[in-house]
C-alpha cells in the first residue's frame, strides 16, 4: 500500500553567475535590466523541510543556522519560502497548512540566491507532499512568478539565462559548451568568501547605473558591488594572487567565489584570505551541483 508523505526535505543549492552581462533597463519589465548570464549551481546548500499540519492550523516557519543575517528579524510572511508556499497553495486550491523549516547554510543577501533557492525547494517539496505530481514546466511557471533566478534554481547544473534571467536553457553536462566551461576551469573545487554584511540587489543595480561595468569584467555588477563593499575587491585580488583560476563577485555580491584547481591552490587561497582578513567566512564547495535532490521523504506506515 502506498502512503502519502508527511514530510519532505529538499537540498537547495546556491547559485553563482559565471558570466553576467547587464543590458538596458526595460520599461515593459518594470524597469528591470535585461540580462545575459551563465548560471552555475554550487554544492553549498540549505535544507528545506515541509511537514503537513492539521487542517485549519495555517503555516509555520522555523529557521536554523548561525548566520541568518537580516532574516532573524524579518517578517516571516515575507520569507521567500513562505511566499512560495502561498503561491503553490493558491495554484493548487489548498490551504497552506504546512510547517516549513530551513537549515540555512547559504549566506543571506550575498548574491548566492539563498532566498530564491529556498523558494524553489519549497515548490518541489510541496509538489511531493501534496502529491500534485505536476510536471517541471508547471513548477517552473509558478517559480517564475516569484523571482527571476528561481526557474534556474529548480533546474540546477549550468544554464543560460536571458530576459531578466528568468528564461533559462539548461547546458547539458555532455554538450560542447559544458566541456568548454569545464576546460576553462569553471568546475570542481571552489571556495566562497562570505561576509557578515549584506548587499541589497536594487542598490547594486543603482550603483551599476552610475558606474557601468568594469573593463574586462565578465560580471558587469562586480565594479558596482566593490564600490559598495571594497573588501570583495581585496578578496578577489588575494585569491588571484594565490593562484585561483577565476575569482569574482558572485551575482550582486558581496560574496566572492574562487575556483581552485588543486588542493594546494585551495589551501593557498584560504591562507591568503585568512592572512588579509578580506573575508569573514570561508566555505568550501563544488560546482556544478546536481539539481535539487529530495533527501528524505518520510512516509507514514
Ligand atoms: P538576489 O536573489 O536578490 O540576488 P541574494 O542572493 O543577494 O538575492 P538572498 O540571500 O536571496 O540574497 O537575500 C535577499 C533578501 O531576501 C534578504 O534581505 C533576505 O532578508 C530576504 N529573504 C527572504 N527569504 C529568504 C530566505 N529564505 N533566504 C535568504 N534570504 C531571504
Amino acid at each position: 500500500m502506498s502512503t502519502a508523505p508527511v514530510c519532505v526535505s529538499v537540498d537547495c543549492p546556491a547559485k553563482t553567475n559565471l558570466t553576467l552581462h547587464v543590458g538596458d533597463p526595460r520599461e515593459q519589465w518594470g524597469g528591470r535590466h535585461e540580462l545575459d548570464t551563465i548560471y552555475c549551481a554550487i554544492s553549498l546548500a540549505d535544507t528545506l523541510t515541509a511537514t503537513l499540519k492539521p487542517p485549519g492550523t495555517g503555516f509555520s516557519l522555523e529557521l536554523e543556522g548561525d548566520h541568518l543575517g537580516d532574516l532573524s528579524s524579518a517578517d516571516m510572511r515575507r520569507n521567500h519560502a513562505v511566499l512560495a508556499l502561498f503561491a503553490m497553495a493558491e495554484e493548487a486550491g489548498r490551504e497552506p497548512d504546512v510547517a516549513l523549516s530551513i537549515d540555512k547554510r547559504i549566506p543571506v543577501g550575498a548574491g548566492l540566491a539563498g532566498g530564491s533557492t529556498d523558494a524553489a525547494g519549497t515548490i518541489l517539496a510541496l509538489n511531493e507532499l501534496w502529491e500534485l505530481d505536476w510536471p517541471l514546466e508547471r513548477l517552473k511557471r509558478v517559480a517564475a512568478t516569484l523571482g527571476s533566478d528561481m526557474p534556474f534554481c529548480i533546474a540546477g547544473g549550468y544554464a543560460h539565462g536571458t530576459g531578466c534571467g528568468e528564461r533559462t536553457e539548461a547546458i547539458a553536462p555532455d554538450c560542447d559548451e559544458a566541456a568548454v566551461l569545464r576546460r576553462q576551469g569553471y568546475c570542481g573545487s571552489l571556495v566562497v568568501g562570505a561576509y557578515r554584511s549584506q548587499l541589497s540587489t536594487p542598490q547594486v543595480y543603482a550603483a551599476f547605473d552610475r558606474l557601468g561595468a568594469g573593463e574586462g569584467d565578465d560580471n558587469h555588477l562586480q565594479r558596482a558591488a566593490i564600490s559598495l563593499h571594497p573588501r570583495s575587491g581585496e578578496a578577489i585580488a588575494a585569491a588571484l594572487g594565490a593562484g585561483a583560476r577565476h575569482a569574482f563577485v558572485s551575482g550582486s555580491g558581496p560574496s566572492v567565489v574562487a575556483f581552485t584547481p588543486t588542493p594546494a591552490i585551495r589551501q593557498a587561497v584560504v591562507a591568503a584570505w585568512q592572512h588579509s582578513g578580506s573575508v569573514d567566512r570561508i566555505i568550501a564547495a563544488e560546482a556544478p551541483a546536481e539539481p535539487m535532490l529530495k533527501r528524505h521523504g518520510c512516509t507514514i506506515s
